[in-house]
């Protein structure tokens, strides 16, 4: 049988390996952060238009190919 001490330190031993993991995880991010900028910034404006294009994309209603809103649907245009 499970007493409700042994679940609470269970609970707190996953909670502990769970935020350990996500620390490891998130500190190999920031250190992969610190290895891109340099390349990004050495790339100047591109970067920043990628974002754009990312962030504008729309999808067709009628083929639900996805186009930037300051456009029409290339595949609808051509037909
Ligand atoms: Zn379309």
């Amino acid at each position: 049988m499970f007493s409700i001490p042994k679940l609470l330190v269970f609970f707190l031993i996953i909670l502990l390996v769970w935020y350990g993991f996500k620390f490891i995880e998130r500190q190999n991010h920031l250190s992969k952060d610190r290895k891109k900028k340099p390349k990004r910034e050495s790339a100047g404006d591109s970067s920043k238009f990628q974002k754009d294009e990312v962030e504008d994309l729309v999808k067709c209603p009628k083929c639900g190919n996805y186009f930037s809103s300051g456009s029409s649907c290339t595949i609808c245009m051509s037909e």
